[in-house]
């Protein structure tokens, strides 16, 4: 275990609530807390993983607050370092006295994340489950919690741990031969060589192509509602979420920058964005509403394109269905309470819902239409291969599959154990970039900076 200062940080949100928890971590932690710590029946030693009622008391010796106290020593703790928590009453001032008298007695405010980063540097977690505790935390629907809740638990880390290890005994036997130049590796073995390596890579490809439905159930699946002007984008998207977030206008182009909100279908989470109505204009601010929608079509997982049914198409309608060539589009035929027209040609080849945002006609089928574009990928369920979710993982075992790919072939060209070790190594680095064995300091560092502080 490696020694670090002691640390400590609120658990818990700010604001009023039942309990608040103050979480202390580092070897000063337990002698930190009978400086300030009252059991109610006093003894001489905490038993460790116990909870004992009593008062926390400032530096003169005056009551600051009732609470439970547990000390968690050193392994057995998130940390792995002795651990304390303080639950006082959830108040901002409780807990800020608290806090404050912990910084008096010389202990330091932890970083964002600092908590996890130490069950990190002492091996209690390797990196993608460490990962995993803050997407478990930000989860937003079923889904994401799901696939958080596998990884921190080590199932990805699980499966890259046997890819590690295949790839080390390849890297081990062939090292043998790169220290005996003179000897030819035997054919037999050369053969294996590249069989084993083939496996580890069609495993890796195998996470590679579960990619989609991973990421989209940890980020969510990005829907974006496209049309022109005033055909009911924003009326679809407060039915959607139920309540009325974005501002409905009868005059054309209000929704003037994009609005984006979260909710679960389902399951799955849906990042929903509104568009500014995109339609060929000289107005400044509507034509940088337009290079927006643009940017934001490019990204987008799925579209909603909104047309008036009771107005028929507009060549404002065509020139918005122009600008989403080539992406996954679902047609939506609004304001159906008024009456629908025949569409034209061009529209009659899109999957299409008709819907009225107003009266909620349709509404339910559209709901469904979604949650099937989703379903239609996600051919997992009863699947062994755990959910690759995050890009920097799958940043690096793209570079570990191109390296067995390299080293496969090079086997196949009678290579020299150099080069094929060479080959080796690097697919074992981008193994450890997900681990956490390999990976940069700075990147380390981004990663934990976006935890919160007490996590
Ligand atoms: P946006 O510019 O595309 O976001 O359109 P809005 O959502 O602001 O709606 C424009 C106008 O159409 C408003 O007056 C809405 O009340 C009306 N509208 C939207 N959806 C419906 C619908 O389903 N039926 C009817 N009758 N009117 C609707």
């Amino acid at each position: 275990m490696l020694i670090f200062d002691t640390i400590a940080a609120p658990a818990t949100p700010s604001g009023p609530g039942g309990i608040g928890i103050l979480r202390l971590s580092g070897p000063r932690a337990e002698t930190v807390l009978l400086g300030l710590f009252h059991p109610t029946r006093p003894r001489k030693q905490l038993r460790s993983h116990q909870l004992y009622h009593g008062q926390v008391v400032d530096a003169q010796g005056v009551v600051i607050d009732e609470v439970l106290a547990v000390v968690m020593r050193a392994p057995h703790s998130y940390t792995r370092e002795d651990v304390v928590e303080i639950h006082c009453h959830g108040g901002n001032v409780i807990l800020r006295r608290i806090l404050d008298q912990l910084l008096e007695m010389g202990v330091r405010l932890a970083n964002p994340g600092e908590f996890t980063q130490r069950a990190f540097l002492n091996g209690r977690l390797d990196l993608s489950e460490a990962e995993a505790v803050m997407d478990l935390i930000q989860s937003r629907s079923e889904g994401s919690r799901r696939v958080a809740l596998e990884q921190m638990q080590g199932r990805l880390s699980r499966a890259i741990h046997g890819f590690q290890n295949t790839v080390a005994d390849l890297l081990a036997l062939v090292e043998t031969y790169v220290d005996f130049p003179e000897e030819d590796i035997p054919l037999p073995q050369i053969e294996t060589l590249g069989d084993q390596s083939r496996d580890v890579r069609q495993q890796i490809e195998l996470l590679l192509q579960n990619f989609e439905n991973g990421r989209i159930l940890r980020e969510g699946l990005s829907v974006l509602i496209l049309g022109c002007p005033n055909v009911g984008k924003s009326s679809l998207l407060n039915a959607l979420l139920g309540e009325a977030r974005a501002i409905v206008n009868p005059l054309p182009g209000t929704t003037r920058d994009t609005i984006e909100e979260h909710l679960s279908l389902g399951g799955i989470p849906l990042r929903l964005v509104d568009t500014a109505g995109v339609r060929e204009t000289s107005d400044l601010i509507e034509a940088e509403g337009v290079r927006r929608a643009r940017d934001k079509i490019a990204g987008a997982d799925l579209i909603l394109f909104v047309v008036d049914g009771s107005r028929g198409l507009t060549p404002d309608d065509l020139f918005a269905l122009e600008l989403c060539s080539g992406q996954r589009l679902l047609l939506i035929v609004n304001k159906s309470d008024l009456g629908t027209l025949p569409l034209v040609e061009e529209l009659s080849a899109l999957p299409r819902v008709e819907i009225s945002a107003h009266t909620g006609e349709g509404l339910e089928a559209l709901r469904q239409a979604i949650i099937g574009f989703f379903r239609a990928e996600d051919g997992r369920e009863g699947f062994d291969t755990p959910l690759l979710s995050d890009r920097r993982h799958r940043e690096a075992l793209v570079l570990a599959r191109q390296a067995l790919e390299r080293f496969e072939s090079a086997v196949a060209q009678n290579h020299s154990v150099e080069f094929l070790a060479v080959e080796l190594r690097e697919a074992l680095q981008a193994l450890g970039q997900i681990t956490g064995e390999t990976t940069a300091d700075d990147i380390l560092e981004r990663i934990f900076s976006r935890f919160c502080i007490g996590k």
